[in-house]
């Protein structure tokens, strides 16, 4: 083949023509505060326990790994608690894959994926790449939900599946339980509610793993890359009826979790309460977030998750770019207007403010 080949010269699908692959920059800079990671690494002693538990799956690394990832998902059960077990639990690479199990087996070719925006950008990728057709509705001006307009929304576009968002990214707002329980009353669509965020939440409690008992078409997705500091880990998972485990059982790649990922991932639920030890700082933190912004001058909306959406600027990109070059990288995203910053550590987020104050003063 002649090397110098170009993309529009291959029979590409025709509904890949002129995209690019997506995400945000990742830049090498002092303050990273663009996508929403727990910026405490392990202690030395668990990643030592990580190091030790590659090595052992390293041993048999010539043999294909669990396919059912049997002991992960129990540890994930063990987790959530609420009654669940290993049959209710599905895992994958990071809940971007878990969403493409759920989409390919249930959304696809001449159905429908209904959600709310301003909402998570990755989800029209995942409809793109299941060959679903993504619809959405915008949320009410405070981006909330509620039940009426949830299910006149399912009424209008009759979608196969469902995403609710809560806490909602980019927004941080959440959807109450009686909306969602009374949305799932209200239709035979399977509802996903991503609650990627849900351990920072002011009441993590309210989680829609309490209406699995109820609801046969509920799915709760959950990640370990937020709240348990395990981005780089890559695992994903939900919680469900074991029908729509076995429904993403049958379109997953075999033997999609890696012994790596699967060992890593155990050592960290092992550890779960050391994990997830920095999220009361970090709640803490986005919750002094929600009163220093308005003191420096800048809207900001309220939020449950480990971020928050401020603006309003004439120019978003423009403060984006002013915050960059003083070595603090946030995310372009949300709302006209509007910029989203993860909560850091203390230092990063002091950082934070002092670039932004110097930005504003520039601006003004
Ligand atoms: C970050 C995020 C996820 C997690 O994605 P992973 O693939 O597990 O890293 C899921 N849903 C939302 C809304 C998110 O913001």
């Amino acid at each position: 083949m002649r090397p110098e080949v170009t993309l529009a010269e291959l029979p590409l699908r025709p509904e890949l023509v002129g995209e690019v692959p997506y995400g945000a920059p990742q830049l090498d800079v002092p303050v990273r505060l663009n996508v929403n990671e727990n910026p405490y690494p392990p202690s030395p002693a668990i990643i030592a326990e990580m190091a030790h538990a590659v090595a052992a799956v390293a041993a048999d690394i010539d043999r294909y790994p669990d396919r059912e990832a049997t002991a992960l998902r129990q540890a994930l059960a063990d987790y959530l608690r609420h009654g669940l077990g290993v049959a209710n639990i599905w895992a994958a690479n990071g809940s971007n894959e878990v969403m493409t199990h759920l989409l390919g087996a249930f959304a696809g070719p001449g159905r429908r994926v209904l959600t709310f925006t301003p909402t998570y950008s990755m989800y029209p990728e995942y409809a793109r790449n299941t060959h679903s057709e993504y619809v959405v509705v915008p949320r009410r001006d405070d981006y909330t939900l509620t039940a009426a307009e949830v299910l006149a929304a399912i009424a209008e576009h009759q979608p196969a599946v469902v995403i609710i968002t809560t806490p909602n990214n980019p927004t941080g707002t959440t959807t109450p339980l009686s909306v969602i329980a009374e949305v799932l009353a209200g239709t035979e669509a399977i509802v996903i509610v991503d609650e990627a965020y849900q351990e920072f939440a002011r009441d993590p409690e309210q989680t829609a793993l309490t209406l699995l008992g109820e609801f046969g078409n509920l799915v709760v997705s959950r990640t370990m890359s937020k709240a348990f500091a395990f981005a780089g880990g890559r695992l994903g998972y939900l919680a469900a009826n074991p029908a729509i485990v076995d429904a993403c059982r049958i379109v997953r790649l075999p033997y999609h979790l890696s012994a790596q990922t699967q060992a890593v991932a155990l050592v960290a639920l092992a550890h779960a309460e050391e994990m997830l030890a920095k999220v009361d700082e970090l709640r803490l933190t986005r919750d002094e977030m929600l009163v220093r912004l308005p003191q420096l001058g800048v809207e900001v909306i309220a939020s449950d998750a480990n971020f928050c959406l401020f603006g309003r600027f004439d120019d978003r990109h423009d403060v984006w770019q002013r915050l960059l070059d003083r070595g603090v990288l946030v995310r372009e995203t949300g709302p006209a207007g509007f910029l989203r910053v993860s909560v850091g550590t203390p230092a990063e987020t002091e950082a934070f403010y002092g670039a932004l104050a110097e930005v504003l003063e520039e601006i003004r």
